[in-house]
């Protein structure tokens, strides 16, 4: 038996995050939430007003960054920052500030040295194409853009938060546009990659679809 390294790459509101911390109980993996790294650096630039532009500083105040998860939580320099990384603000700025070179070279290390051990599921943007470009299973997955928008709008109804379709369609729109066109690492499906498009598929469907190829290539001789 074999550990291997998954990706899960694609659009927000695909399920993508929902199906790589299922796939990784399920395979007894660690998941590894890219997103949430690019949401906690947003966090901590938009707590300390930081001019995008500046890119000394930016340098400077990555070095004093210091990201860790625990217990499916984000923590930012010790403070857990789980449930405001998700907020409105952030979802407004992550994409301008993950369009930073500066700032994706210092997350692509430290994701690469979470990866070291093998034995993980990651889901993000670039995964597949620039920080595991040698992963043993890569997923894209795509989905309709209103039943995106859907599923967002009742993820945060879980949580308590109400947010219009309308809000959450623009950003949705507004974020694509720059992950997908951005110079450095944009979103695009890697020529590897499996596509998966979501718009009709059940949550355990998406799972056990993953699973199954998962399982074949950590039990392939
Ligand atoms: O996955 P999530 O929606 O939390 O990601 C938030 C944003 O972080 C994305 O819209 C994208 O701008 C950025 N991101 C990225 N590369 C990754 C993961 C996320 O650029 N690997």
């Amino acid at each position: 038996m074999r550990k291997i390294i998954i990706t899960l790459d694609g659009y927000s509101g695909t399920g993508k995050s929902s199906t790589a911390r299922i796939v990784s109980e399920k395979l007894g993996y660690t998941y590894i939430d890219s997103g949430a790294m690019y949401r906690a650096v947003t966090y901590h630039f938009l707590n300390e007003n930081i001019n995008l532009k500046d890119t000394q500083n930016i340098e400077r105040i990555l070095r004093n960054i210091k990201i860790k998860f625990r217990k499916g939580r984000t923590f930012l320099n010790g403070q857990d920052v789980e449930d405001v990384i998700r907020s409105m603000a952030v979802n407004q700025y992550v994409s301008q500030v993950a369009a930073i070179s500066a700032v994706r070279v210092k997350l692509v290390q430290f994701q690469r040295k979470l990866g070291e051990e093998k034995g993980v599921v990651m889901d993000g943007r670039d995964i597949g194409t620039v920080v595991f470009p040698n992963a043993d299973l890569k997923l894209f997955m795509t989905a309709d853009m209103d039943i995106r928008v859907e599923r967002r709008k009742n993820q945060l109804l879980k949580k308590g938060i109400k947010e219009s379709f309308d809000d959450i369609r623009c950003n949705f729109i507004k974020r694509d546009k720059i992950d997908t066109t951005r110079e450095d690492s944009p979103l695009m499906k890697a020529e590897d990659a499996v596509e998966i498009d979501t718009t009709d598929l059940s949550l355990n469907d998406q799972v056990n679809n993953i699973v199954k190829l998962a399982e074949n290539l950590i039990y392939e001789n």
